[in-house]
């Protein structure tokens, strides 16, 4: 089982689809190649992966990497719904059509629905994204539609409406920090 990883207090939070081989054997997501071009978008914007929480749709590998069914999809989303209530992050990135697909509920395609910005459950923003592993195999543009998105991710992240961000909650409110 791969659950997730990341820090349980992020302000971003990013969902994939599915653990594929590598994550399997490591038990945690996003640690093969789409997982360092995930990496190389979040530098970008100055956020390590650490800071960030990382967690996929599925939290079991489907075999051979096939897409997730809708039973599978059905059995897992309550763990990504409670995960998601815990961190309570600011900006949600869905990467790819499986994630988007479950968290706003559209008929859009990804290449449609990616980078909007979605007002959201919680309050958050959400923000769908492709999928890293799209960039790998897709053409160059992909890549380059990513980075504008996860630029968005910096912006919103910039105008946080979060008034206690962190020390002394009182001199945080009373703008004294
Ligand atoms: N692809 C995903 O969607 N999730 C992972 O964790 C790795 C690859």
């Amino acid at each position: 089982m791969v659950f997730g990883a990341g820090d349980p207090d992020a302000r971003l939070m990013l969902v994939g689809e599915a653990p594929g081989r590598n994550e399997d054997l490591r038990g945690e997501p996003f640690v093969g190649s789409a997982g360092q071009l995930l990496d190389g978008l979040l530098e970008g914007i100055g956020i390590s992966r650490e800071e960030a929480y990382i967690a996929n749709v599925l939290k079991c590998r489907p075999p051979g990497n096939r897409d997730p069914m809708e039973d599978e999809i059905d059995s897992c989303k309550g763990y990504l719904r409670e995960q998601i209530r815990m961190i309570q992050p600011e900006v949600v990135v869905t990467l790819g059509n499986f994630a988007t697909k479950l968290l706003v509920p559209t008929e859009v395609g990804i290449t449609r629905m990616r980078g909007r910005r979605i007002d959201w459950w919680l309050g958050a923003t959400l923000i769908p994204t492709f999928h890293p592993a799209a960039a790998l195999r897709g053409r160059p543009q992909v890549r380059a539609d990513m980075e504008e998105d996860f630029s968005l991710v910096a912006e919103v992240l910039g105008e946080s409406r979060r008034v206690v961000a962190e020390g002394d909650p009182v001199q945080n409110t009373l703008g004294m920090s």
